[in-house]
């Protein structure tokens, strides 16, 4: 029987599974066939793996086991939105969005179970960190939702922009990445930063380079400071000159999300700043209006739509591409910055330790 510890099949890489194969197999293709069963077809159990022998999956079954997150519970919102609250077997519970778009779902996937990166107006970073997410605990999460709601073989683009910094969990996002890149292309697979400057080098490095998005949501440093503590660290012009240095593939762009904050970050002068922040860097500019939350995020408020058009209307006539995410799922606090994990909406704050500099 294979105990608690016994190795998750889901998340192995080619090789590590043919180690686990060891002498019940050795030839490669069968590291090969289980691989794809598990990462390309989504296989929940080694009974669905048809093409191979009995005696194998046998054996197979006594030394691991194939464990994605439970989904423990299901909010459904307009136009189709789902929130999934998944629980991985150490208790933890991390949050997970399915947006129907036209002609594919955009799944929005938790790269940490909280985040220490502390921003003042997303309710996971006010309750702190969490830990780290293992390459095939987020990818379960993918497959999870998968599975449940029928999408296997459908059009997917990955968001990792539910709960956590995916740049200080780099080699749990990497590892998605790979494994989602049997399904999904790169191209459909975007990885959203608050600005961990180290981390942009290494994921510029990475064979499979997903699209990039960085969080800006201020045009001044002392602005950037008091939302995001994380820019104390790392400066927005250091953010900016690393950014202006990023290898991009042919037509591929940065997406810069900014939260809009009524009253904090959403003058004409803001307006004004941004297109000469982004000079030289092949961008385009997502304005998001704050998703409220009354008990966390009681003294921020989104803007009146006027202010959010005015804003955009200067964005364009300096020809920067801007769009406005009117968020899918407020109804069910699915949006971003509304995802809380397992916690009770009657929890206090945890205190959240800042990252540090590495
Ligand atoms: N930690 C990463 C990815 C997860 S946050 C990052 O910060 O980029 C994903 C996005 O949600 C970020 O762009 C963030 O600015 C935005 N966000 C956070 N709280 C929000 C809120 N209350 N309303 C709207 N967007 C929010
Ligand atoms: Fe963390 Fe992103 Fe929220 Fe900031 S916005 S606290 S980096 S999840």
């Amino acid at each position: 029987m294979p105990t608690q510890t016994s190795p998750n099949l889901v998340g192995a890489s080619r090789a590590e599974i043919a180690a686990l194969l060891g002498e019940l197999d050795p030839r490669p293709y069968r590291a090969a066939q289980v691989y794809q069963w598990l990462a390309r077809r989504l296989a929940g159990s080694l009974e669905e793996m048809t093409n191979l022998p009995k005696s194998l999956k046998e054996s197979l079954a006594r030394r691991a086991v194939i464990c994605d997150p439970e989904i423990v519970e299901v909010r459904r919102g307009e136009e189709g939105t789902a929130k999934f609250a998944l629980a991985y077997p150490d208790g933890t519970v991390v949050e997970a969005v399915a947006m129907p778009m036209e002609g594919h779902t955009t799944l929005c996937l938790s790269s940490q179970a909280g985040c220490a990166v502390g921003c003042v107006f997303c309710v996971t970073g006010i309750l702190g960190a969490g830990r780290n997410l293992s390459g095939g605990e987020i990818f379960g999460q993918y497959r999870a939702i998968m599975r449940r709601e029928g999408l296997v073989g459908t059009s997917v683009n990955v968001v990792f922009m539910g709960m956590g910094e995916p740049l200080l969990n780099l080699p749990g996002v990497t590892r998605a990445v790979e494994l989602l890149s049997e399904t999904v292309s790169p191209r459909r697979i975007t990885v959203s930063t608050s600005g961990i400057v180290p981390g942009l080098a290494k994921l510029a490095a990475l064979e499979r380079r997903p699209k990039l998005a960085v969080s800006l949501n201020a045009t001044t440093q002392e602005q950037r400071e008091r939302l995001m503590p994380i820019a104390a660290r790392w400066t927005l012009d250091e953010l900016l000159d690393a950014l202006r240095s990023f290898p991009l593939e042919r037509g591929r762009r940065i997406t810069f999300e900014y939260v809009m904050l009524a009253g904090i970050n959403d003058s004409l002068d803001d307006a004004r700043r941004l297109p000469r922040l982004l000079r030289g860097i092949p961008c385009k500019v997502n304005l998001i209006p704050l998703n409220p939350d009354e008990r966390y995020l009681a003294g921020f408020s989104a803007p009146a739509e006027e202010t959010i058009s005015a804003f955009a209307g200067v964005l364009a006539a300096a020809h920067v591409n801007v769009t406005v995410r009117w968020s899918k799922g407020r109804d069910v606090a699915a949006a971003c910055g509304q995802l809380r994990g397992g916690i009770p909406l009657g929890a206090s704050a945890a205190p959240s330790p800042a990252p540090t500099r590495s």
